[in-house]
């Protein structure tokens, strides 16, 4: 059992909040009932994963996209109600971590997804938050190994013959940030969405371009981060996924 504020303060600190300008408040969004114990994670405070946690009888849920983003009306109203009422109707804490669970460095998204594709040496290039490492195989090799890891087929854009030695990578909605792989030559890019113009420019470019999905690239850092808290805090903890083919 914890306390909510011990929670929050250590998650502030573990996952170097202040260090990023983000689209959203980072940490406890909806707060809920004092002490904690049972915890549920997932990717996104939709209403099917708030009711999940709710007949789960979590005290508290931790998301990768919670509410309050910059762009989004600022009134509580329609869904955006429903869920938060929700949420303090069942005295559930909300925590949402966004950009500094992409970044960190063990339990975040581009971390554990090195892990899970195999990637040697992976780093942040510079201070983006695209990471870059190391593989050796054919691009279709590749595209099989993001397949069994993420249990969905990614979009593939490239020769499959490609043999990739240098990789960059951004989990999320990053295909804009195909230019940092550009600029420090990568064989290959891969992020979670992709757009209409992206094809062309990875072809012209010469480098190949993975779309595994959004969701399935995110699904790992707030189970990691939540992995941990249960161990340091003695927590029970499960990940409910609540899937999502974008
Ligand atoms: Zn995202």
């Amino acid at each position: 059992m914890v306390n909510q504020k011990t929670l929050a303060d250590y998650c502030h600190q573990y996952l170097t909040v202040d260090k990023f300008d983000d689209y959203c408040p980072n940490g406890l969004q909806i707060q809920g009932k004092s002490d904690i114990k049972k915890i549920i994670s997932g990717v996104s405070a939709n209403q099917a994963l708030i009711d999940r946690a709710i007949d789960e009888a979590a005290d508290a849920l931790f998301v990768h996209h919670g509410f309050f983003w910059k762009n989004e009306p600022p009134t509580l109203t329609g869904i955006k109600k429903n869920r938060i009422k929700a949420l303090l109707d069942n005295n559930i804490n909300l925590f949402a971590y966004h950009l500094p669970l992409d970044a960190h460095p063990t339990i975040g998204n581009n971390a554990q997804l090195a892990t899970r594709f195999d990637i040697k040496n992976p780093v942040p290039i510079g201070d983006t938050l695209v990471w870059q490492g190391e593989i050796n195989t054919t691009l279709a090799n590749f595209s099989n190994t993001v397949k069994q890891a993420l249990s969905r087929t990614p979009l593939v854009f490239g020769n499959d013959e490609k043999t990739l030695k240098r990789i960059a990578w951004c989990s999320g909605g990053a295909q804009t940030y195909i230019q940092h792989a550009i600029n420090i030559n990568a064989d290959c890019f891969l992020t979670g969405e992709v757009s209409e113009q992206i094809p062309a420019i990875a072809l012209e470019n010469n480098i190949a371009f993975i779309s595994a999905g959004h969701h399935a690239t995110e699904r790992y850092g707030v189970q990691a981060l939540c992995q941990h808290l249960a161990q340091e805090f003695n927590l029970d903890h499960h990940f409910i996924d609540i899937d999502n083919s974008v």
